[in-house]
């Protein structure tokens, strides 16, 4: 799967135990992204004797920050200053960040709206934590029309703003985000299709 991309694909492992993860690992997936802090640190324990590299991108409430943010590789969720702070004080050195960006106007969804962006660049700044590398987005659930608008918009700002990574494209929509020029992939319920 994804032979010719030659960005990082991440295995959303949201819906796979520590035991399916071993076995998509056998099949040559180094990358896995959590989305609870819980589940993070249990399959980290579960999973401590193989290589992998660790991304977080669920919500991250500020409170669970001490529990993970040494455990982690990337983090792809940067969506508020009090999270910032959080890890300007906790991380034991500085951690690889994207900021994540709404891009689709729905208010469920968390993210930086596009017109405060440029202030909390401005405002990170002063964390010498928080490395940051990039950008990321979701889709909209269901249409394509947005999400490909979403993910151009996400690529034209990590230009505007020399940021070398972009984090956009799930198992429905990662073509469009390949088509501009998504460096990592996060792929969830399209990976059951690797597992016996
Ligand atoms: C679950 C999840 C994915 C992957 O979703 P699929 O549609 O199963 O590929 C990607 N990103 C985030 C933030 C997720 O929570």
């Amino acid at each position: 799967m994804f032979d010719n991309y030659l960005g990082i694909v991440v295995c959303a492992s949201k819906y796979f135990n520590a035991m399916e993860m071993r076995e998509l690992f056998n099949k040559d997936v180094t990358h896995f992204g959590e989305n609870r802090v819980q589940d993070l640190l249990a399959k980290q324990k579960d999973l401590n004797d193989l290589k992998i590299t660790w991304h977080f991108i669920g919500h991250l409430q500020t409170n669970k920050v001490k529990d993970m943010i040494n455990q982690i590789d990337v983090l792809h969720t940067l969506d508020r200053i009090n999270l910032a702070e959080s890890i300007q004080k906790h991380a034991n050195k500085p951690v690889k960040c994207m900021i994540q960006v709404n891009l689709t106007n729905e208010d469920q969804k968390s993210g930086i709206l596009p017109l405060n962006l440029e202030q909390f660049l401005i405002e990170i700044k002063k964390y010498d934590k928080i490395e940051l590398i990039g950008l990321m987005t979701i889709g909209k659930d269901d249409d394509q029309v947005q999400t490909e608008l979403a993910f151009k918009t996400l690529d034209e700002l990590a230009k505007k703003y020399e940021l070398p990574f972009r984090s956009m494209g799930m198992s429905n929509d990662y073509d469009l985000a390949i088509k501009h020029h998504a460096t990592h992939l996060r792929i969830g319920r399209k990976f059951m299709e690797l597992l016996d």
